[in-house]
């Protein structure tokens, strides 16, 4: 009797553990990579929320970057019942009352790009001096792993804002927000920014509970 193979099926190792499938709530393949480095150790297929077959526009209507993030992985996890990650994060500044704040994306118009971001935030900054220049950035994870079974974690950087726009990596607001007297953060390489900014504090603490319940 022959034996078939079915070309491009996998066969899982015998030593590998059970694995799951968890939804991060974005289509953005940048951030899929960075969660998925994260968790894939813990047993996770991570995939997208198009790769999950979810293609519903969620309304982000939270006024806080811990609700919006809340929001989106509710719609996925209730849509799907797949453990269900989601993020949200911006920049908050003391002067403005917090904004950009949920809006840090859309601060300048539908479609504005990361200069002209920056370039508004400048124009509604001038003449104004420190302290009230002081700002953070935020970033929100909520992870649904089942009903009832939820975790929010909130990571912030401290900063302020500077007169101009300085260096030339990162994204966003990074050249508008000097984490010293003389450092933007588009000045830092991407390993000094992962080890002090929002996100990289979110994720910390998010490794600390995936290790504590999965490690
Ligand atoms: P998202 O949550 O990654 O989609 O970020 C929303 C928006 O907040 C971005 O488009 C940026 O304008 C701003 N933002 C969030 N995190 C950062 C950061 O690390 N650097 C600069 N801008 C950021």
């Amino acid at each position: 009797m022959k034996h078939l193979h079915k070309s491009g099926e996998e066969k899982p190792a015998a030593s590998s553990p059970v694995r799951q499938r968890l939804i991060i709530a974005s289509n953005n393949q940048g951030k899929i990579r960075e969660f998925r480095k994260l968790l894939e150790p813990f047993g996770f297929d991570v995939v997208s929320m198009r790769e999950a077959g979810f293609t519903e526009e969620i309304v982000e209507d939270g006024e806080t970057f811990e609700e919006n993030a809340h929001i989106k992985a509710r719609a996925v996890f209730e849509a799907t019942g797949l453990p269900t990650i989601a993020d949200d994060s911006g920049l908050e500044i003391d002067f403005l009352n917090g904004a950009p704040g949920i809006y840090s994306a859309r601060y300048a118009g539908e479609g504005a790009s990361d200069k002209e971001l920056c370039e508004k935030v400048l124009e509604e900054m001038h003449g104004v001096s420190r302290p009230l220049r002081e700002a953070r950035f935020v970033c929100s994870i909520y992870f649904i792993y089942a009903e009832d079974d939820e975790y929010s974690v909130n990571g912030t950087i401290e900063g302020y804002i500077g007169d101009e726009m300085t260096g030339d990596r990162g994204f966003g607001y990074d050249p508008i927000f000097m984490v010293d007297e003389d450092t933007s953060m588009a000045e830092l390489d991407e390993e000094e920014k992962n080890r002090i900014s929002h996100r990289a504090r979110a994720f910390e603490q998010l490794a600390r509970i995936l290790k504590e319940k999965f490690g």
